[in-house]
């Protein structure tokens, strides 16, 4: 199969620029799905001159760099008008395969659906496609001074939900909001649960985590994880230990706030913006910011805290909520998007209505009264997710659509060439 995925590659490191969840999604998907004997090629835009073309990322997982622009110095609004380039490329690989070389093609975020559906014409293979962010749903809840996503890109989305013959949705909420907010057609719009490696992110030993990451024991601690920009709301976790440490003065002993994670998106317009902040409210000392860290290093960090804080004023699903909660850390999140899917309230952490500093205070504190009972149903809850589930639901996906497709009455543009889901040498494909 063809994944698509123009402006991240799954071989960046997440937690900076525009790597995030989406690049954790394709790469257990795609393992996953080739484990279940479908190869999986990701196109993904080359960014730097030293990328070979081609490099094998695991058994059965290819990534193809593709020369698409300039290599450095692109921003993400810019890739609209490397769109052609990037089709090209994808068409020129696949001729020179033998006919119906690709089964299906999945894309992930509106510029991949883009290319996905001129390819999804060429090959006469189902396009299904996942949105990840949604500029509409976006919009509606911008942060204070955030820039709006521009109509080019709303109109690029619509394009894209009509032409897609599946839609993945990462929860219930993203699927009414694709239909609401986009008219998609409901019989082709299907929730599939992203997952969260139960296998990395393991509950673990507290105060060896701590010593890992240089945390006292007797500490409190608050952790942030993700991209840093405005709409993840960091500005809202240090508040909430400004407040804290104004409500209970004892604690500013003990209280530490670790930030991990780098710029991203409109964040990168004042990347010392937080470091600022913290000196503002006057809690400088308190605060530790680290830079992305790779997943066995991120699950000492989620280990090591008393409670995760997931405050974003939007969030598709939010995978780093899952993870804290899969290593029996609780999590406070606000109640927008996926997040109340990847928090159980009140069982796994406590979800917040807004943004106010107090209110969050008085969640953490909560959390805090009862972290025992919430560590046990935050790893409960976890256990509910795994990349697995995906893998299955989309493989079905794959198969139904491709099925709909070769019941359809034949289309010129669209008249199948292939076969059936291509198995890898030795195994057969899921069905
Ligand atoms: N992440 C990481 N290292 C970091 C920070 C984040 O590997 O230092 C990963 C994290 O494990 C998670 C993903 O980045 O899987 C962030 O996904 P999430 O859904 O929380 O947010 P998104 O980036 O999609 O907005």
């Amino acid at each position: 199969m063809a994944t698509l995925s123009v402006h991240t590659s799954p071989l960046d490191q997440p937690g900076a620029g525009d790597a995030g969840g989406m690049n954790v999604y394709i790469v257990e998907v795609s393992r996953r799905l080739a484990a279940r004997g479908i190869a999986v090629d990701v196109f993904t835009r080359a960014t730097s001159s030293d990328l070979p073309p081609v490099v094998e990322m695991s058994p059965g997982v290819t990534v193809r760099h593709v020369s698409a622009g300039p290599f450095e110095g692109l921003g993400k609004e810019e890739l609209p008008a490397q769109l052609c380039a990037f089709t090209a490329a994808v068409l020129r690989e696949e001729a020179q395969h033998e006919p119906g070389y690709y089964d299906v093609v999945h894309s992930h975020y509106w510029l991949s659906g883009q290319v996905g559906y001129l390819a999804r014409d060429r090959w006469s293979v189902p396009l299904v496609h996942t949105a990840h962010t949604l500029a509409k749903v976006k919009n509606e809840a911008l942060a204070a001074g955030d820039r709006p996503e521009p109509r080019a890109r709303v109109i690029g989305e619509e394009q894209v939900v009509g032409e897609a013959d599946r839609l993945i949705a990462n929860t219930d909420e993203e699927a009414r909001q694709l239909v609401r907010l986009y008219g998609a057609d409901p019989a082709r719009t299907l929730v599939v649960p992203p997952g969260v490696d139960l296998d990395r992110f393991t509950p673990g030993s507290r105060g060896a985590a701590r010593r890992t990451v240089g945390v006292p024991d007797d500490a409190v601690v608050l952790l942030f994880v993700g991209r840093i920009q405005p709409l993840k709301a960091p500005d809202v976790l240090l508040g909430t230990a400004a407040r804290m440490v104004a409500d209970d003065p004892a604690l500013r002993a003990r209280l530490q706030v670790h930030v991990v994670g780098a710029p991203s998106g409109t964040g990168l317009d004042a990347p010392r913006q937080l470091e600022q902040l913290a000196a503002t409210l006057g809690i400088a000392e308190l605060v530790r910011f680290h830079p992305p860290q790779p997943p066995d290093r991120l699950a000492d960090f989620y280990r090591a805290a008393d409670v995760t804080v997931v405050p974003s004023h939007n969030e598709s699903f939010g995978l780093v909520a899952l993870e804290s909660q899969a290593c029996g850390t609780p999590v406070v999140a606000a109640a927008v998007g996926g997040l109340p899917t990847a928090v159980r309230d009140g069982v796994s952490g406590v979800l917040v209505d807004g943004h106010d500093a107090a209110d969050y205070a008085a969640a953490v504190r909560a959390v805090l009264a009862r972290r025992e009972l919430l560590a046990a149903g935050a790893r409960r809850h976890a256990a509910r997710f795994s990349w697995d589930r995906t893998a299955d639901a989309l493989v079905e996906a794959y198969v139904a659509a491709a099925g709909e497709m070769a019941a359809a009455p034949p289309r010129p543009a669209r008249e199948r060439r292939g076969g059936a889901l291509r198995a890898l040498p030795g195994t057969s494909v899921a069905r």
